[in-house]
């Protein structure tokens, strides 16, 4: 289908705005209807036949300090760096703090997001807000981007094809999905599933630093380069990106537990782009084996196809 002239111009516009922020690598989020078989892919990801060896990629597991991060985003050569900006800082005191039990603590933090009308996306179709879902205690937290069309439906963050795929990495470790917390960077869907917008993430993601300092997990794993680049501030491929962990203290929020000093925080493929390009599910397989280690975890015997 030709496109206009006006329409193109936006498109560029954009995709110069994303690639600026080191995004080269464009997907369709869970989409209704042009997918590739959910079965197909469970099955290439959590065969136990393609499953590596779990004490083969500990090299690769090295521990990335705030100093080399800078290294990184130099040597991507991108030429915006957001983490000046400082994104996520939030002044006030919450009131969250006044309580301990961090199920409690959600429930206030999804009080105060209210009927969010902080950014445009709530007036361009969303049905409605997608706060996250989980276990308040988990020691282990995925982050995605943001809701697609069945999470918008459901009111629940990955229900879709890639919300399915994300169960079966979660089981693959040897764990349920209730045993985790799942989010995404903003809360509502974007209009076509596109790509938020940087003021968008902005606005949205210090109710995700809320909701992180509330659970206070161990591991963090960032799902995908939006969520990767939000979170840690960093212009660089995934390639760069995955394969390490960071260190993730929340700013501009506190934890009611001085002894939580912050999470470790591992990237990976968004589970969308792993329904895209199945040839990279070994790959995630190692990034979430890295996290399996670090948290202690065994992979059950033979995991679900
Ligand atoms: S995306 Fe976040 S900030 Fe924007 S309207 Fe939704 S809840 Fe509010």
């Amino acid at each position: 289908m030709a496109l206009d002239a006006q329409l193109r111009r936006a498109l560029a516009e954009r995709i110069r705005y994303y690639n600026e922020l080191g995004i080269y690598d464009f997907y369709r989020r869970s989409g209704p209807a042009d997918e590739p078989s959910l079965a197909d892919s469970a099955k290439d990801l959590f065969r136990s036949s393609d499953t590596p060896h779990l004490a083969g990629d500990s090299a690769r597991a090295k521990l990335i300090q705030p100093e080399e991060r800078e290294d990184m985003t130099r040597r991507a050569a991108v030429a915006r760096r957001v983490r000046d900006e400082n994104i996520f800082e939030v002044a006030a005191d919450k009131p969250e703090y006044s309580v301990a039990d961090p199920a409690k603590a959600l429930k206030i933090i999804r009080e105060d997001l209210g009927d969010c009308t902080r950014c445009v996306l709530h007036k361009q179709g969303r049905k409605q807000i997608v706060f996250g879902v989980g276990s308040p205690r988990a020691e282990l937290m995925f982050i995605g981007e943001a809701p697609g069309a069945d999470e918008d439906q459901q009111g629940e963050p990955f229900v879709g094809r890639a919300g399915q795929l994300l169960n079966n990495m979660i089981k693959a470790m040897g764990l349920q999905r209730e045993d985790v917390y799942i989010a995404n960077i903003i809360k509502c869907r974007p209009p076509g599933n596109r790509t938020p917008e940087r003021e968008e993430c902005e606005t949205c993601s210090p109710f995700l630093m809320r909701q992180v300092a509330a659970i206070k997990p161990k591991v963090i794993v960032a799902l995908g380069a939006v969520a990767a680049k939000t979170l840690l501030a960093i212009n660089a491929p995934m390639a760069e990106l995955r394969g390490h962990w960071y260190e993730f203290k929340p700013t501009g929020v506190r934890s009611d537990d001085p002894s939580w000093r912050g999470a470790k925080l591992a990237v990976t493929y968004h589970p969308a782009f792993l329904l895209r390009d199945p040839r990279q599910k070994k790959e995630a397989w190692k990034d979430l084996q890295m996290v399996m280690r670090e948290l202690g975890l065994k992979p059950p015997a033979r995991v679900a196809e």
